[in-house]
């Protein structure tokens, strides 16, 4: 069997295309403008990227993007005021704090000081509660994103076997609780799992979430199971970086049914999730209907 390539890239697209829709919408019936506000502490190279990405891709969807660049030595003090400030201000929709933030800095406590309203990423210890008790939350953004695709490609999920190798916060737990949700029957496997190789050979649907340059080979992958691969890993190879999945992408396509590759699956997923959900953050806020197939 040779997979079906679960485009991210074009997916993700879609999703911004349906989201300016949605914006353009509000604008002109209700003369609402979404926005997001993004804080950075710091200047971890890589967030700075991240960051600017997504204040790129707010722009492009209409939405009004507030980029909070501050010094690594912010007091923790001064973090948690800017933060109760964009919670009051009737502007912003959205709020995301870009981890990880400087040693100093609790991240716990920061996060759960944001407006479990605004929390766009999902992590506020709230949403966290409310997606596991089944009731509407603000979704963290990957997890989302991979959801959309497994819908997408499946309809309906329910009844499937679903193992997630990852237990972390932001990824492997949402996710179980997502699939849950769909009625899948759940397995979460971890670093002290037995037998981990048994264990995915069951699945029908096998999300990666560990971290480890295609340590899922594709002799694990069941016939026509369907594999969301979320590692973001960079090695170098035949003396030129590259960026690699969880999943051996070459072997588990032969197996799979359907397969995201690395780049270009769930990455491009993540920033589009984070404009689907300023965008249900801000019909909330503002007692409008939340728009269809942008939630979970
Ligand atoms: P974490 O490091 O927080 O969690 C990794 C998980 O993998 C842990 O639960 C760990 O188990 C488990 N694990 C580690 N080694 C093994 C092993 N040998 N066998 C089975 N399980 C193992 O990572 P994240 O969840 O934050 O991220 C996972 C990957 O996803 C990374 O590559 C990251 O870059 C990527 N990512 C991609 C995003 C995107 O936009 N596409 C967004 C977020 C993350 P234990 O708990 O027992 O230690």
């Amino acid at each position: 069997m040779v997979a079906q390539v679960i485009d991210g890239k074009a997916f993700a697209a879609k999703v911004r295309a349906q989201v300016a829709d949605q914006v353009a919408k509000l604008k002109e019936e209700n003369g609402i403008t979404p926005g997001l506000a993004v804080v950075l502490v710091g200047e971890d190279p890589a967030s700075q990227v991240y960051v600017r990405s997504k204040g790129k891709q707010t722009v492009e969807v209409g939405m009004n993007s507030y980029e909070h660049k501050l010094d690594v030595d912010t007091s923790e003090d001064d973090l948690l005021a800017l933060i109760d400030k964009l919670n009051n201000d009737p502007a912003v929709h959205g709020i995301l704090v870009q981890l990880p933030l400087p040693k100093h800095l609790n991240e716990d406590l920061v996060i759960n000081s944001i407006d479990p309203a605004k929390d766009v990423d999902g992590f506020h210890i709230s949403n966290v509660g409310l997606l596991g008790t089944g009731q509407k939350s603000m979704v963290p953004c990957t997890p989302l994103g991979c959801l959309m695709m497994l819908r997408d490609h499946h309809g309906s999920l329910s009844g499937m076997d679903a193992v997630v190798i990852g237990r972390s916060n932001i990824v492997g737990k949402p996710m179980a609780q997502l699939l849950l949700g769909d009625s899948c029957t759940v397995t979460i496997a971890h670093s002290r799992t037995k037998d981990l190789p048994d264990v995915v050979r069951r699945a029908d649907i096998v999300v990666a979430a560990v971290g480890r340059p295609e340590m899922v080979p594709g002799d694990w992958i069941k016939e026509g199971a369907t594999v969301i691969d979320v590692g973001i890993n960079r090695i170098e190879r035949d003396g030129k970086n590259k960026l690699v999945g969880d999943v051996d992408y070459a072997s588990a396509a032969e197996r799979a049914g359907a397969i995201t590759p690395v780049p270009g699956g769930v990455g491009p997923m993540t920033i589009a999730c984070l404009l689907a959900n300023t965008l249900t953050a801000c019909c909330r806020a503002n007692s409008l209907p939340e728009p269809e197939g942008l939630t979970a």
